[in-house]
């Protein structure tokens, strides 16, 4: 039987597992593991349904890809080709970014933190929007636009008092956030002030980002809601009417079969619903809608391919320990956060399950274990796994713990494979280090 996550574009005709129409054990042999790989229709067709929801729908909509999920140059270019903004929360997001020659005018700055060096960048490079987070920031941001003698385009974040999880969500209490102006006690009343006295600032809306991995619609929905009644109060008190309300992104994937996230376009169509209801009640114009999805785009996208190692079998009824060449430093999810996957054989993944086995990863740490319980056939040293859906946040927290090199990246597409990030190599991972023997200069 094969695994749920997959579909019959997943085995070739021999069988193996194929990704973007290239045979895995090719992939394994031509790029080496672990190997991290994208199926790049996959990512363009999830943009498509997140589109075609809004077109349907008749409303003005922004796409917004949040690149902390997977930030690299190859997959900047694939956002540029299908027409979507991006957005970046660190100078080194912003640099890969322009890099890929992505266009400026569609990328947004977030954090909570950014510095005026990062600042400084997103100004001089003219990116199109910058998402403000707090009253420091702000002040920051004037003094940079004054010295370079220009202007931006600002979108307002607030906490709204809403924390989706994944099958639940509060709508009380949840002011206790980092991130953004808070509404209750004026703050974002106050940043809308400053920001329209400003000269050099415009504002272009509000945004609001509620959690990740979120499966069901009604946090996102009642955090539309709030966003349309804090337009509508400052229509009301200050007669500034925003252009765009953005609810973030956050969208959940299904990781294991006993998972059922809503799907994309179903979450967007509440969210337009809710927003229309509400824009309605409160007799503002209707502003474009901006969503933020990052893992949704390309999560469910990628697979790691590794190569099977050691094996420890323990007699007492233990789960043996499948070891493979990879672990925490290329996808540090599950020990962070008990995250879990699904692997296939990627030789064979119809094959029957003939044993439940923990894969172990290489890092010198006992919770370096990337599955547990998870069902294979018997499996040989030198046999390729791939685990599925790890095309988020795996790459992006990449480390090179144990000094181990991370992992290439290759984009497979059309029965095609590219190389879009380098393996690193014994030497890189010391490239950075002086020699404290030296002779001082
Ligand atoms: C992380 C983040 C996102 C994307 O979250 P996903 O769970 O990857 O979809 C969107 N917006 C903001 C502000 C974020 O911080």
């Amino acid at each position: 039987m094969m695994n749920e996550q997959l579909t019959a574009d997943n085995l070739n005709d021999a069988g193996h597992l194929q990704i973007g129409g290239v045979d895995a054990l090719t992939l394994a042999h031509q790029f080496d593991t672990p190997l991290y790989v994208y199926d790049i229709n996959k990512v363009r067709d999830q943009i498509q349904r997140f589109k075609h929801v809004f077109e349907q729908r008749h409303v003005h909509y922004g796409i917004s890809y949040a690149s902390k999920a997977f930030s690299s140059i190859g997959i900047y270019q694939v956002m540029a080709q299908e027409g979507i903004h991006t957005d970046v929360v660190s100078g080194g997001e912003l640099q890969t970014a322009i890099n890929a020659g992505f266009p400026m005018a569609k990328v947004a700055f977030h954090g909570n933190n950014k510095s005026r060096e990062e600042l400084e960048m997103a100004v001089k490079h003219d990116v199109g929007l910058i998402i403000v987070d707090n009253f420091h920031e702000i002040d920051l941001l004037n003094k940079v636009l004054q010295e370079q003698q220009t202007h931006c385009k600002v979108v307002i974040r607030i906490t709204p008092g809403i924390a989706a999880h994944t099958n639940s969500y509060i709508a009380t209490g949840q002011v206790d956030s980092k991130f953004g102006f808070d509404l209750q006690s004026g703050q974002a009343d106050r940043a809308l002030q400053i920001i329209l006295q400003s000269e050099r600032m415009e504002v272009f809306g509000v945004h609001a980002h509620i959690g990740s991995q979120v499966f069901d619609g009604r946090g996102f929905n009642a955090a539309a809601r709030k966003l349309v009644d804090v337009a509508a109060h400052w229509k009301a008190q200050y007669g500034y009417e925003v252009s765009s309300i953005n609810v973030g992104g956050g969208f959940g994937i299904q990781y294991s079969s006993l998972q059922s996230p809503m799907a994309p376009e179903d979450f967007v169509d509440g969210i337009i619903t809710a927003m229309e209801e509400e824009v309605q009640k409160t007799g503002i114009n209707m502003p474009a809608i901006w969503i933020e999805p990052g893992r949704s785009l390309v999560g469910p996208a990628g697979y790691t391919l590794y190569t099977v190692g050691s094996r420890k079998d323990i007699p007492g009824g233990y789960e043996p320990f499948i070891s493979v060449d990879g672990g925490m430093g290329d996808n540090i999810r599950p020990a962070l956060y008990q995250a879990e996957y699904e692997t296939v054989y990627a030789r064979d993944p119809q094959a029957p399950a003939t044993e439940r086995v923990r894969i172990a990863g290489k890092y010198c740490e006992s919770g370096d274990v990337l599955a547990m319980h998870q069902p294979l056939p018997k499996t040989h040293p030198g046999d390729i796994l791939a685990m599925l859906d790890t095309g988020a946040y795996g790459y992006a927290m990449a480390s090179n713990y144990n000094r181990n090199p991370r992992p290439a990246v290759v984009f497979a597409e059309n029965g095609e494979a590219r190389l879009v990030i380098r393996r690193e190599t014994p030497a890189d991972v010391s490239r950075l280090d002086l020699n404290y023997l030296a002779v001082k200069m």
